[in-house]
């Protein structure tokens, strides 16, 4: 995906709200943005750095510097580093990764809108994110033909007043709290105004790698909307929760705002049951809900992230039998032009076996 610098400037209003805006604002402009500056900051060899590099022109690599933080020095396997380091096995060809893996642009009806669901729609509000993951199912999507300007906003709008039946909007992007908080308040309170809108879902990655952006005003906002608020963060490793971001969710808790988490089964990242566990009980000591581990979309150049559907549903069944019920996320898996997410069945729950 294209990353774009957020606009920030003209939306400002006071010194403090532009204190806030520039500190999570300046972490982002300063995000490390070449494969050897990474390598040299987690202190991994610079191997393959030409075929990283090549796998970068694309989709380049952006990583802001709280989440180099996490990842574990010296180790070229660490988690979270996959997470975001370009391969070499992006530039292969795969059977069946496409660049369009759901179809979305059958569902892309009019600019920044994805309508594919019955009752809700998905805005792209922004269309640059913090981190460029290297599995994103979006990474070849046409962001330059949505990119929204404030008269898009409006056509969206109108879209969702015209259909009553369009009862949730899902801000997505890229990644939608790349808006400033003045953008995200002035879009909230024109949404306000459709009637039969009643809950707003933000898909965000950024509180993950950047967690200043929960900022004071944007609880404010989200806590002073009338819709019922959910954020579902994107994490997929238990530690990129750290005590920084558990102190940034624990304010939108305690303004009421639902957190949820969506992950993404990843190979080499949190493919076994000691990683989805730790990742499932650390996400609850943070306040949030696993909700939905993803099987991964079969986008070009991410197949070396791919864990198959019967492993998952042999991971899934172990967690279903080892972990509360409110810690074990649903698996699901997206198919292009299903009304839905589909849920992958769960093998009948038999005792394990030695070796399962
Ligand atoms: S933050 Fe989300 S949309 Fe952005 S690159 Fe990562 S997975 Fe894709």
């Amino acid at each position: 995906m294209i990353t774009e610098t957020p606009l920030v400037i003209e939306y400002l209003t006071d010194n403090s709200a532009a204190k806030q805006q520039q500190s999570w604002n300046q972490v982002l402009a300063s995000a490390t943005k070449t494969v050897e500056a990474l390598l040299v900051e987690v202190a991994v060899p610079l191997s393959e750095l030409n075929l990283r590099q090549q796998a970068c022109v694309e989709f380049p690599l952006l990583v802001p510097q709280p989440f180099i933080n996490k990842i574990e020095k010296g180790n070229a396997l660490d988690p979270l580093l996959l997470q975001v380091l370009p391969q070499s096995a992006e530039l292969e060809e795969a059977p069946g990764f496409i660049d369009d893996p759901l179809a979305e642009k059958h569902s892309n009806l009019q600019k920044g809108l994805i309508h594919k669901y019955h009752g809700r729609v998905l805005v792209l509000l922004s269309t640059g994110c913090a981190v460029n993951c290297r599995y994103c199912f979006r990474r070849h999507f046409p962001y330059q033909e949505n990119r929204m300007n404030k008269n898009d906003w409006q056509a969206t709008l109108d879209y969702v007043a015209q259909d009553p039946s369009i009862e949730e909007l899902i801000l997505s992007g890229g990644d939608p709290l790349m808006l400033n908080d003045q953008q995200i308040e002035k879009f909230i309170s024109q949404a306000e105004q459709i009637p039969h809108l009643q809950r707003l879902r933000i898909h965000s990655r950024l509180p993950v790698v950047i967690p200043q952006r929960i900022t004071k005003n944007l609880v404010k906002t989200l806590q002073a909307c009338r819709f019922d608020c959910a954020l579902v963060l994107h994490i997929n490793h238990a530690r990129e929760i750290d005590s920084v971001l558990i102190s940034h969710l624990n304010t939108l808790k305690q303004a009421g705002i639902t957190l949820l988490n969506q992950a993404v089964l990843l190979r080499g990242v949190n493919d076994s049951v000691a990683a989805q566990t730790d990742l499932s009980k650390r996400l609850f000591h943070a306040g949030v809900l696993p909700y939905y581990l993803h099987l991964l979309d079969k986008v070009k150049g991410a197949h070396h992230f791919e864990v198959s559907e019967s492993a998952a549903i042999k991971l899934h069944h172990q967690l279903v039998s080892t972990l509360s019920g409110f810690l074990v996320p649903k698996l699901v898996k997206e198919e292009a032009g299903k009304k839905s997410k589909t849920p992958v069945p769960v093998m009948h729950l038999l005792p394990l076996k030695a070796g399962d």
